[in-house]
């Protein structure tokens, strides 16, 4: 490990812990020349997930892209960007005990959603117009409509199909202008 003030070859470990998010080692290295220190980190190589989008296209799972999509969804709300990352730590943790290298984008759109759901209304509402594409307004409803059905607490042990409609629940006095 080549020391990065004076370019010198050899340096020794001083201390040594785990990052924040257990996936890292980091290291803290004095340089055995001009004993200033500098950090390191150790990272395990991982293999790369991919997300299978509709038409079939592979593209590799980005963290940082649904950490942007995430920050989107929450913008102007009460959410603490840690804690999105965290939420994303999450996701890729639940990816990768999954056992397959591949997820198909809705799955991964539901998987977000389910835990968005929970952080922040809005954004999840926000997130879902863009990962299940709403066809139109109703669709959006809909969505709207299952979230206000199952007040903040009741909703995690609840297996999350769509409701069977009926008579008389689809007419909402709010006309979206459909
Ligand atoms: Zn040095």
């Amino acid at each position: 490990m080549r020391c990065p003030y004076c370019a010198h070859g050899d340096s020794k470990v001083v201390d040594s812990r785990d990052s924040e998010t257990g996936e890292a080692i980091r290291r803290r290295r004095e340089c055995l020349a001009c004993k200033r220190r500098f950090t390191t980190y150790e990272r395990v190589e991982s293999v790369p997930l991919y997300v299978v989008k509709k038409d079939g296209r592979r593209e590799e799972f980005d963290r940082r892209k649904l950490l942007g999509g995430l920050l989107t969804a929450t913008k102007k709300r009460e959410v603490a960007p840690s804690r999105l990352e965290a939420l994303v730590e999450e996701i890729e943790n639940a990816l990768r005990g999954r056992g397959s290298t591949e997820i198909p984008s809705r799955e991964l759109g539901e998987l977000v959603m389910e835990r968005l759901r929970d952080i922040d209304e809005i954004a999840y509402v926000r997130f879902a117009s863009v990962y299940r594409s709403f066809k139109d307004m109703s669709d959006m409803r809909a969505t709207i409509e299952q979230l206000l059905s199952q007040p903040p607490g009741t909703r995690r042990p609840e297996p999350r199909r769509p409701r069977p409609a009926r008579a008389g629940e689809t007419e909402l006095p709010l006309d979206l202008g459909k």
